[in-house]
């Protein structure tokens, strides 16, 4: 399984697209404005979305993404989270009035947008291999996600704190070549971190003790124009045998 990152910044401003991957050409983790960057004929093939949580970052362009669909006479997607974040969804994107509602156009039987609940632990068959729902500690309900190649095998953590659950579920995998890790806060924001539901270096430190050694750690999730310093505050907190690179749109893996 090819896996293209489209956008993973916590924002905008060029080059920058917030969090979007593309997984082979028919699924999408997350659908942030990183989606943009894809071709009508791209879009079309789209089947589904894994959606961490319904921050805009992360499902902002999901009515745009439906539209075409709509406009072009696509197979139309379905997303794939937990209830409450599909009910957030419906609740503020597809409620009709700051977009149509896509969840029931054309017809409720066959929409264009299919809202497809799980929960942590459940998967979802992919073309190259499967989804695992992941669990995640951010300020409202969130998943991470764990794509399973046939070959190789990346976890993302989607937007959390520390979630001791995530790591522990992670070390179990043998195939685990990837972790895709936000880091959105440094270490002189610890408590906004902790308030918010996002990592710093040293909150993500501790964790990463059951990760196999040959485990690539990719940073997800920094605001546009901080990259530089950001990183290299991470890897002076980090320990120095981590493979440790930055997250952003043009990066592909082989899973
Ligand atoms: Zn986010
Ligand atoms: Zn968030």
């Amino acid at each position: 399984m090819r896996v293209t990152i489209l956008g993973a910044s916590s924002g905008i401003g060029r080059p920058a697209h917030t969090t979007s991957f593309l997984l082979d050409d028919n699924t999408l983790i997350d659908c942030g404005t990183g989606v943009g960057s894809l071709e009508v004929a791209q879009l079309l093939r789209i089947e589904r979305v894994l959606l961490t949580h319904s921050h805009l970052d992360h499902c902002g362009f999901l009515p745009l993404l439906a539209d075409v669909h709509a406009g072009h006479n696509g197979p139309g997607i379905t997303v794939h989270s937990q209830q409450a974040t599909l009910n957030a969804v419906k609740q503020h994107l597809f409620n009709g009035v700051i977009w149509p509602d896509y969840t029931t156009t054309p017809s409720a039987e066959a929409p264009y947008v299919r809202l497809q609940p799980l929960e942590v632990g459940d998967t979802v068959a992919l073309s190259g291999g499967m989804a695992t729902a992941l669990p995640a500690a951010h300020s409202i309900p969130a998943i991470g996600w764990l794509i399973e190649g046939e070959w190789r095998a990346l976890a993302f953590s989607g937007d959390t704190g520390p979630c001791p659950a995530f790591w522990q579920w992670i070390s179990q995998v043998p195939s685990l070549s990837d972790v895709l890790c936000e880091i959105t806060y440094d270490d002189d924001h610890l408590e906004q971190a902790r308030r918010y539901g996002h990592m710093a270096p040293s909150l993500l430190a501790p964790l990463l003790d059951p990760l196999p050694p040959a485990a690539h750690l990719w940073v997800s999730h920094l605001d546009p124009g901080e990259e530089p310093r950001m990183m290299q505050h991470i890897r002076a907190i980090l320990p120095p045998h981590l493979l440790v690179e930055q997250l952003k749109a043009g990066v592909t893996m082989e899973l």
